[in-house]
């Protein structure tokens, strides 16, 4: 069965062919700048060059029209007909406290969905559209959710619970969520292929570390505890986002600076983390280019990013009773060595001995600890669409997920 997995933006849309015999990916393209002057949908059927094309398309419909047209075209598609993909795997970011695993999507699904854009007015409202284009431009195609909360889920209630008044959250539904739970969850299963252990018996701490950053605690498969909150805005430091500060700033800032709330919140997630300590940018190449050249701010933007994460590795190895394996992801994670170095540095006590030969690679799966290191480090490039896809094919064959 050939799946398509779709993750819409509020602009954009990215998209990829997997036939799921063999989970092999077959095509992949972005859509950008929707409903905007110079649309554009890049396509790239593999093992060819991608071919661009820009074309007018005034919404989200228009948009997957042309990524259907583009997955059957005669040079660059991948499907004769529509008929050959089974099912369509849907990323949508927030689904509450509603569903703890990936879903067909009903009607029902769909309330649920539009119930939770409070909680994610940025996110969600786009997934719904390209849930309902998809709909329809290919009815009768079984459609399925696969939702970033879904994977943390399965965190008891003192690690999701905030010390608030107990009705907010009954009354709106204020705890912890936890994001990224696509890609915790991709590594997590990984990481027992890779040491051929059965994940059940693993402590594992998963950093995904991106432009937006989270770890995560995942015990016998199950995630315990994860650093992004109620929001993406809680946890680590970002390329962008504050991450945990103290609340009392927020009202301090906006009372010094002349500015709403909103606007705080605007500058903690668009102005703040590594370019706002840095001044440079949001980017971590730029930064630790600018750290090489002795920028004293980038060295305290990677310094503070570096010991964030050292903070939560140390909380959830307590939280666990130990660790057998720490997982580097995402852009940071998968590409940046001196990052992972300067993380990983000094916690022989733990158990946890990177192995600095080995850590010299990029963007490639490898136990890069040393051999003799009680705690395993592994550096898995995250794939999230091979997780959507895969949701997707367990629901339709089977009607659950593994
Ligand atoms: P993501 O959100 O997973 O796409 O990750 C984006 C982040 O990865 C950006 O901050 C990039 O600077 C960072 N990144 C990508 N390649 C490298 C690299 N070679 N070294 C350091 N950071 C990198």
């Amino acid at each position: 069965m050939k799946v398509l997995v779709i993750n819409c933006g509020s602009s954009s849309l990215k998209y990829q062919v997997l036939d799921m015999t063999t989970e092999a990916l077959l095509c992949k393209g972005l859509v950008e700048r929707i409903g905007m002057d110079g649309a554009v949908i890049t396509h790239e059927k593999i093992g060819m060059d991608k071919v661009v094309n820009e074309t007018p398309m005034e919404d989200h419909k228009a948009a997957i029209a042309l990524v259907l047209e583009a997955i059957q075209d005669s040079e660059h598609g991948v499907v004769e007909s529509m008929d050959e993909i089974g099912a369509v795997g849907h990323r949508v970011v927030h689904a509450g406290e509603k569903y703890a695993s990936s879903v067909l999507i009903t009607d029902d699904v769909i309330k649920a969905l539009e119930e939770c854009i409070d909680l994610a007015p940025l996110h969600n409202p786009p997934n719904l559209l390209g849930i309902a284009a998809c709909q329809e431009l290919m009815p009768g195609t079984p459609m399925v959710g696969v939702f970033d909360t879904a994977f943390h889920q399965t965190m008891p209630p003192e690690s999701y619970i905030y010390a608030l008044p107990y009705e907010y959250y009954e009354k709106y539904g204020v705890r912890r969520y936890g994001f990224h739970g696509t890609s915790h969850k991709y590594v997590a299963q990984r990481t027992a292929e890779m040491l051929n252990v059965n994940l059940d018996d693993l402590k594992i701490i998963t950093c995904h570390l991106g432009n937006g950053a989270s770890v995560s605690a995942i015990k016998r498969g199950k995630c315990i505890a994860t650093s992004m909150g109620f929001t993406p805005l809680e946890g680590l430091i970002m390329g962008t986002r504050s991450g945990d500060i103290d609340p009392a700033i927020v009202e301090f800032i906006a009372d010094k600076e002349g500015i709403t709330v909103q606007e705080v919140n605007t500058i903690l997630n668009k102005k703040s983390g590594i370019l706002g300590i840095s001044g440079i940018s949001s980017d971590m190449r730029d930064v630790l280019e600018a750290a090489e050249e002795g920028n004293e701010r980038a060295m305290l933007a990677l310094k503070a990013f570096a010991h964030r994460v050292r903070f939560y590795i140390g909380a959830y190895i307590a939280e666990m009773n130990g660790v057998d394996a720490i997982v580097f992801t995402a852009g940071v994670g998968e590409n940046s060595i001196p990052m992972r170095d300067i993380i990983c540095n000094d916690l022989g006590n733990l158990g946890i001995k990177l192995d600095v030969v080995k850590n010299k690679v990029r963007g490639k799966e490898l136990i890069i600890s040393r051999d003799d290191s009680p705690v395993k480090v592994l550096l898995i490039p995250t794939n999230e669409e091979l997780m959507i896809a895969r949701d997707t094919y367990d629901i339709v064959t089977t009607g659950k997920t593994r």
